[in-house]
């Protein structure tokens, strides 16, 4: 009794489908209904992994170590639904396992064709997830916007479920952009139509329009656009710019997104959802006016690259009763003479993740600074190890001490290769990815954030670690490792206990913070920066 939900765009990118897809599901959520959200991306690598996050914003990994698209942390964030493998599929999976189908010889005797292949597979997996648990909803986003090329087999395999499956059962809604022509003085739907038009010339007719705006929609306009589109009017939503992307859900119930939904779905919307803790998150962070200044150190000038730890951010700060702003400080910058100015009024520092050699050298005088000035520091993957590099080489005194990423011959590899990695000659998929264990030691500072807890899980993305058989050396002279994968005996968290907070995850925490669970560490480092921050003024 599944229901399938599509959401397409239109006319431009970058319109919030994500956090669209991500509110519709929060308010189905919230009617009780069980969902999932997934994102089906038009692009031919396998998965986001071996993309610059230039190209695509932050590689987001789930709990079972698929490297995906950032709009599943959008969905994770909202919902608190753990996503998996499934729920990202890209064209380069779906000719993946046509081709292999063929190879095993599945299909002998048959040409193997875009129609009907290739959109069998595609609705194969739209419906996967609905095969493996009962869900009332599946919300299938469709990344790119209609007219890509690739995007095509994904159009033709939606309009052939919605004709299979039938108006109860199926659903789109298309996003698109109505923009203001400041030298006319108007909000122009021209190409609202257009995209319509062309989702129509591929047999699929939209049963609801969220259109994009950065002004109030009339009447008269809301009316227009309905019947150029054959849409009715209460299926005009309007998705303005909202302070925060947490208030669309709200903004989309006002409007009657959900209801109107379920009604064109033969279902009885019922009582309005209470959204009570989501509503309380909101006014407490409307509350939050006091800013908390948090310095990101990483190398990617590019929001999206870093999404998940700005959320992260957000989250623990409206928790804490602050608004955290946090700036960006390019780490390629940082030099010895200018970091002091480059971190000045800093309440906390976060040495961000990443690859390669570009900016590190910058991490590790942020990481001296951060530590010598006792500075709440918050390292994260290549952010812990840099400051694993920084305390060898300053506090150790192992000069040319190095991650063999940087440096293969460095004589000093406190951070190596991982045993396992060393035979991966294949980049794609072949990191540490997703959950592992962590067994948290007595008495840290880390047990105490996690509230006591003896071992928690913590999502992955990395290939080297934290050399071991340098720990005793690091421990007498006051970094301790604190955080231990019990299995494999590597490092997971580092931390000077003799600091206000100055602590290292080989793991990725962001991934696992949401709106109604903010995570435990970012709660406490937050907290941390609030108290440094007011003994500082
Ligand atoms: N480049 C480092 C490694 O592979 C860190 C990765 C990361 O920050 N995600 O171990």
């Amino acid at each position: 009794m599944t229901r399938y939900i599509f959401i397409t765009g239109g006319v431009a990118s970058s319109l919030g489908k994500g956090i669209i897809s991500a509110s519709l599901g929060k308010l189905l959520q919230a009617r009780g209904y069980k969902i999932t959200i997934q994102k089906f991306d038009p692009y031919i690598n396998i998965d986001p992994g071996t993309l610059n996050p230039y190209e695509h914003g932050e590689c987001y990994v789930t709990a079972d170590g698929m490297e995906t698209d950032l709009d599943l942390g959008h969905y994770e964030r909202f919902t608190g639904i753990k996503t998996t493998r499934d729920n990202s599929v890209t064209s380069g999976r779906i000719y993946l396992s046509v081709i292999e189908k063929e190879r095993r010889g599945d299909y002998l005797g048959k040409t193997i064709q875009v129609v009907p292949h290739i959109t069998d597979e595609i609705k194969r997996r739209v419906q996967l997830a609905a095969t493996k648990e009962d869900l009332d909803f599946v919300i299938t986003e469709i990344g790119g916007t209609i007219g890509d090329i690739e995007g095509q087999p994904f159009i033709e395999a939606i309009r052939q479920l919605k004709w299979e499956l039938g108006p109860s059962k199926a659903l789109n809604i298309h996003l698109t952009y109505i923009p203001y022509l400041a030298a006319a003085g108007e909000l122009k739907t021209k190409p609202t139509q257009m995209s319509v038009k062309q989702l129509q010339g591929l047999g699929i007719q939209p049963e609801v329009l969220v259109l994009r705006t950065e002004h109030e929609l009339s009447p008269e306009l809301r009316a227009k656009v309905a019947h150029f589109c054959n849409v009715d009017v209460d299926a005009i939503i309007q998705s303005q710019d909202l302070p925060s992307i947490y208030e669309v859900p709200l903004n989309m119930l006002r409007q009657g997104l959900d209801a109107v939904i379920l009604r064109k779905m033969g279902l009885e919307p019922g009582e309005t959802p209470a959204l009570g803790p989501w509503r309380a998150f909101l006014e407490r962070r409307e509350r939050a006016t006091e800013v908390v200044n948090i310095g990101l150190v990483g190398k990617y000038d590019l929001q999206d690259a870093y999404k998940s730890i700005l959320e992260s951010l957000a989250h623990a700060g409206t928790y804490n009763d602050r608004k955290v702003k946090a700036t960006f400080v390019n780490s390629d910058g940082i030099i010895r003479d200018n970091v002091g100015e480059k971190l000045k009024g800093m309440s906390g520092v976060v040495i961000c993740p990443g690859f390669g050699s570009r900016g590190v050298e910058g991490k590790i005088i942020a990481a001296e600074y951060s530590r010598t000035h006792d500075i709440p520091t918050f390292g994260i993957c290549l952010g812990m190890q840099m400051m694993v590099i920084e305390f060898a080489r300053n506090v150790l005194g192992l000069k040319d001490a190095d991650s063999s990423e940087m440096n293969p011959e460095t004589p000093h590899n406190v951070i190596d290769m991982m045993e396992e990695q060393k035979s991966v000659t294949m980049k794609g998929g072949t990191m540490r990815l997703g959950s592992y264990k962590c067994g948290i030691v007595e008495g840290s500072r880390v047990r105490k954030a996690y509230g006591g807890e003896s071992e928690v899980v913590e999502r992955h993305r990395h290939r080297y670690e934290f050399n071991n058989r340098y720990s005793a050396g690091f421990e007498k002279a006051g970094m301790r490792v604190t955080g231990v994968n019990p299995e494999s005996g590597l490092a997971e968290i580092v931390e000077i206990p003799g600091l206000r907070w100055y602590i290292g995850t080989q793991f990725h925490p962001e991934y696992s913070s949401t709106v109604l669970r903010p995570h435990p560490l970012f709660m406490d480092f937050v907290k941390s920066c609030v108290e440094y921050g007011a003994s500082e003024s």
